[in-house]
């Protein structure tokens, strides 16, 4: 990884696929009142892949959430393909996440009454997809990341991997433009995290979708093509991965190296 230093990138550039300007977000209790977003500027450039690392608490997650706009934000900008989210209705913002988006959240459990495929087709069904065409798109999904013979399956007859892999099929099969990953790797043994590094890498190379994912392992943040560096609400840093090391062409969102 080099050391960066960060240049300001133009507001609407079509190589972005996400821009965060600014992005402020205060947790206001009554009681306390934490910033957990300090003015965060982040472009991620079509078909990146991103880490976020950062110790506990240091505003991950809120990040994640507030730039795939499920939660509302105090300032600045969120801009998704060119549009700023605040100029989105409901609907609209809704339409789009179902569309464009996956997300592999661990709080996004599975249905335990409801088989791998049924999981993973469930999001289609919500939105309309007919039953055949969702079965064959859940199918498909499952089949890549090697759980076809698993369809068929509960949760609870699966392993804690093999349950993740599930997780991210169902983000998968709406083709998203952008996945969102909080800590993909988290409840896994490092054999199945490797696995599962595997299978984002591919999707990430193959089928040029843009990942942003927050981790804590650094053997993670390794295979991204940019780690960002978050402390208490702000970015203090960023790194790119050498193209030698993940053999793949790294993507200068905005960034040139320290010693340019
Ligand atoms: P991370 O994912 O990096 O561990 P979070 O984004 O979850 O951090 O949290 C950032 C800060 O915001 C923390 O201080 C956390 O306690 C606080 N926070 C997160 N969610 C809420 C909430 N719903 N209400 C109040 N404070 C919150
Ligand atoms: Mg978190």
């Amino acid at each position: 990884m080099a050391l960066l230093r960060r240049k300001p990138v133009p507001t609407g550039d079509p190589a972005y696929i996400v821009e965060a300007r600014g992005l402020q977000k205060i947790y206001d209790t009554g009681k306390v009142r934490v910033e957990a977003l300090k003015g965060i500027d982040l472009a991620v450039r079509r078909g990146e892949m991103v880490a976020i690392m950062g110790p506990s608490g240091c505003g991950k997650t809120t990040f994640l959430n507030c730039v795939s706009g499920l939660d509302a934000f105090d300032g600045g900008e969120v801009i998704i393909e060119g549009t700023s989210i605040t100029r989105m209705s409901d609907n609209v913002k809704t339409a789009y996440r179902a569309r464009r988006m996956g997300f592999i959240f661990q709080s996004y459990n599975l249905l335990p009454v409801l088989t791998a495929v049924e999981n993973i087709e469930l999001p289609l069904l919500v939105s309309g997809t007919r039953p055949k065409e969702a079965r064959r798109s859940a199918l498909r999904v499952l089949e890549l990341v090697g759980l076809s013979d698993k369809a068929a399956s509960r949760p609870a007859e699966l392993s804690g991997g093999q349950r993740q892999r599930v997780t991210i099929a169902r983000a998968l099969v709406n083709d998203p433009a952008i996945v969102f990953a909080d800590e993909p790797t988290g409840a896994l043994d490092s054999e199945s995290a490797g696995h599962l590094m595997d299978l984002l890498q591919q999707l990430n190379r193959e089928h040029e979708q843009t990942i942003v994912m927050v981790t804590h392992d650094p053997g993670v943040g390794a295979r991204a093509d940019r780690i960002v560096r978050f402390r208490d609400g702000a970015i203090v840093g960023e790194e790119l991965a050498d193209a030698a090391s993940n053999g793949h062409t790294p993507a200068a969102a905005g960034l040139v190296p320290a010693y340019a």
